[in-house]
Parts: structure tokens; sequence; C-alpha cells
């Protein structure tokens, strides 16, 4: 029996978890669990999974959440604060990290201070401040399980490996719904289309990340952190059918891939029950559907983002930092119809120029503040958009 706290208990993630945890009642009890403002479904959730404690973040929503619980004796919580503290409780076994964005730094470094297992889904967190979250990770004895589905693939893959016998990873990426079109098509997408994943069903924010490929620059960083790998060594193809979740290739030539159908309870229920492997009666592959499988280079030039991830991720520092909060700004900008869609790739570079490099960024308060200064130029140059929305 493990015992979760399952923070971003409401988004895409959090809610499949909850699927995950219904359906093995014998193998996972329900500890914490936490949002930010969707204290409706939150309430639902804790009056069906009978957590020991809540924590609703937005602080508007905290004497509704307390009222609404009071009489089933569910401890409630709200702020930053109370969410590091949470999961550092000795009741709690696995911590899933599923909120999304730099919000999800402080729990998730928590979680990890106090040598708990992660199951991170919140991928941002090891783009942001990758090698300080893994240092301190081995440091503390904490465990972290990758759910992100590639990241969960090369994972798998290496399960029995000698991680010096990597030659490289090579992470799939679907390709998203604008596979295949050129900037004269992408200057005038909306977000409502943008939002139209072919394969997958995501919260927002990640979405628009895999329309515009950023998520794929991102995931490139997260690897190289959670594998230790070097940039050289961060391959990414386009795969349409995201059949083949990521592959890992070896000293002697030989690739690994794992696959299976495109759905992110696989690799949630995966990471919660790591070391071992539970039944479900879930829809499988079947090779007959797949007339072919198919491969293609990313395009590097139309989806620029790409490119400037690899870039941040080379440069390394506080860049991937700088990154994340440019794309976080934007991302919500283009989402509210704020600034176009090619706009965000160009706002997100002229935010890397704009905040001066951090080679060796010393603690968490540097990464709070190259954040912090990101969002502010970030902000700056969406207000001079050609859509002037401001
Ligand atoms: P989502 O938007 O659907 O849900 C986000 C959750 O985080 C919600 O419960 C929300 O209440 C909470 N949250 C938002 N802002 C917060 C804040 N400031 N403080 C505290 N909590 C806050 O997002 P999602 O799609 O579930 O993604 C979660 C994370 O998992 C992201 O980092 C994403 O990149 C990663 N991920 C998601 C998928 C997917 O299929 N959805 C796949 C791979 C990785
Ligand atoms: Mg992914």
């Amino acid at each position: 029996m493990k015992r979760l706290a399952i923070l971003g208990s409401t988004g895409s993630i959090g809610t499949q978890a909850l699927e995950v945890v219904a359906a093995n009642p014998s193998l996972f009890e329900v500890e914490i669990l936490s949002a930010h403002s969707n204290s409706a479904l939150l309430i639902e959730q804790a009056r069906r999974f009978k957590p020991n404690a809540v924590v609703v973040t937005d602080e508007s929503r905290y004497n509704e959440v307390k009222e609404a619980l009071v009489m089933q004796q569910i401890k409630v919580f709200t702020g930053e604060a109370a969410l590091t503290d949470v999961v550092t409780w000795d009741s709690v076994d696995v911590v899933l990290g599923a909120i999304v964005g730099f919000a999800g730094l402080s729990s998730t470094l928590a979680a990890v201070a106090a040598g708990k297992r992660v199951a991170l889904a919140n991928k941002e967190t090891l783009v942001v401040a990758g090698e300080l979250v893994m240092k301190l990770a081995a440091e503390k004895g904490a465990t972290i399980i990758p759910v992100d589905s590639e990241h969960s693939a090369i994972f798998q893959c290496l399960v029995g490996e000698d991680m010096s016998r990597i030659e490289k990873v090579i992470l799939t990426a679907s390709g998203g719904p604008f596979l295949g079109r050129k900037p004269n098509y992408l200057v005038n997408v909306k977000a409502s289309h943008a939002l139209q994943h072919p394969n997958w069903s995501m919260g927002a924010k990640i979405t628009i990340d895999s329309a515009t490929l950023m998520n794929k620059g991102l995931e490139m960083i997260e690897a190289k952190w959670l594998f230790g790998l070097r940039d050289d060594q961060i391959d990414v193809i386009v795969h349409p059918q995201s059949v083949i979740h990521s592959m890992v290739q070896f000293i002697d030539g030989s690739i690994k891939a794992q696959m299976g159908l495109p759905d992110m309870k696989l690799p949630i229920q995966y990471a919660l029950a790591w070391p071992y492997r539970i039944e479900n009666d879930w829809k499988r592959v079947d090779f007959r559907d797949y007339a072919k499988l198919t491969f293609e280079p990313a395009d590097y030039k139309t989806f620029r983002n790409l490119a400037i991830a690899r870039e941040a991720m080379e440069r390394g520092g506080n860049a991937p930092c700088v990154l994340n909060a440019a794309n976080e700004v934007l991302v919500n900008a283009f989402l509210q119809n704020k600034v176009g869609f090619l706009e965000m790739s160009d706002m997100i570079e002229k935010t890397l120029e704009s905040v001066p490099f951090i080679e060796h960024p010393a603690s968490l308060e540097d990464y709070h503040n190259s954040d912090a200064e990101a969002r502010r130029y970030a902000l700056e140059y969406a207000k001079k958009s050609q859509l002037s929305m401001y």
C-alpha cells in the first residue's frame, strides 16, 4: 500500500492519476490532494478519496473548501508554503508532481529534500533547475520517476542497463496539430486551433507547447538532467502515430523502444507502482491497425522554439530558466489571443537576450530572480505584439 500526495489533482495528469488510484484500491491510498483554484473539483475529489489533507493554493478559495470538508474531518490548508510542508509528512510515500509550470518547483524540491519518491510530471521543474534538483535527490536519497511519456519510455528501456553504455536517446514527437505547416500558415493560427492536439488530450499549456514544439524542447532539457546525458546524446524524431514513446540507442548500436497507445494513464501508473507492473484492461496496441509507423526529421526552421530550446540547453546556467519563464508568459498571452503564434518564438529569443546570463546559479533564489526578470521582459514584449490587445 502506497500513500500518495497528488499535487495538481484537478489537472489532466492529476485526474488520470486518480483514475489509476480508483482502479487499484488495494495498492494506493490518497493522503494529500492539491489544486490551485478549481475548488469545486477539489472538494468532489476529497469527498470521494478521503485524503488526510488538501491544499488549495489560491487563498481566495480557502473558506469555501474548508467549509465543504469540515464534516469529513479533512484538514484544509492554503498557500504555497503549505504545499512544501505537506509533501514532507511521514505519512506520504510517493509525491506525484502534476502542477503545471514554475509553480511546481518549490513543492518538488521540498519532496526531494525530504528524500521522498517523486513521480514527476512537472517537467518545468527540471528545465528550470534540473542540476539543483538532481544533485539534491542524490544527496537525500530521493528517487525521481518520470511521468512524461517520453521519459517514462526511456526509463523503462534503461531497466537492467548500465547508464554508461547509452550512446543516445531518441525522443519521439507527434509533431502536434501543425505538422508540415509553414510560417505563412502559422502566422494566423489562433489558440482554439492550436488546442486541437491530434493524439493526446492534455492541459492547455502543454497542448500549446506541443503545437509550437516547445514541449519537445523542454523535454530535451528534462532528459538531459534525468538521465545525466550530454547535449549531443539527445536526438528528436517526429513520429506522428505516437506509438513509440521514445528510444534508447546503446554503444553497440542496439536500440530499445517502449511502445503503447498514447494514454498518459500508462506512464502515470508505471511511475506510481514502480518497481512493479500492475495489470489493467486498457486498450492494447494492435499492429494490424497501423499500416505504417513513420518517422521524419523535425522542422527546426519553422518551429523555431525547438532550436531556441536546444541553444538554451547548450548554454546552460540560467538560460533554460529564462526560456521557461518567457514561454509561460507568452503561452498564456497566446491563449488569450494577445500574441500571435510565431511571435512567441521571437519574444522568447528577445527575452533570452535581455536577461543577464548567469553561468552558475548558486541557489534557488537565483532561479526565482531569473524567472521573475524573464517574466517582466516577456510581458513587455507581449505588449508590443502586432495584435496589440493589451
Ligand atoms: P493542467 O493545467 O491540466 O493541470 C495543472 C494542475 O496544477 C491543476 O490541478 C492546477 O490546479 C494546478 N496548478 C496550476 N497552477 C498552480 C499554482 N500556481 N500553484 C499550485 N497549483 C497549480 O496541467 P497538466 O496537463 O495536467 O500538466 C501538469 C504537468 O504535467 C505539466 O508540467 C505538464 O508539462 C506535465 N505533463 C502533462 C501531460 C499531459 O498529458 N497532460 C503529459 C506529460 C507531461
Ligand atoms: Mg511528453
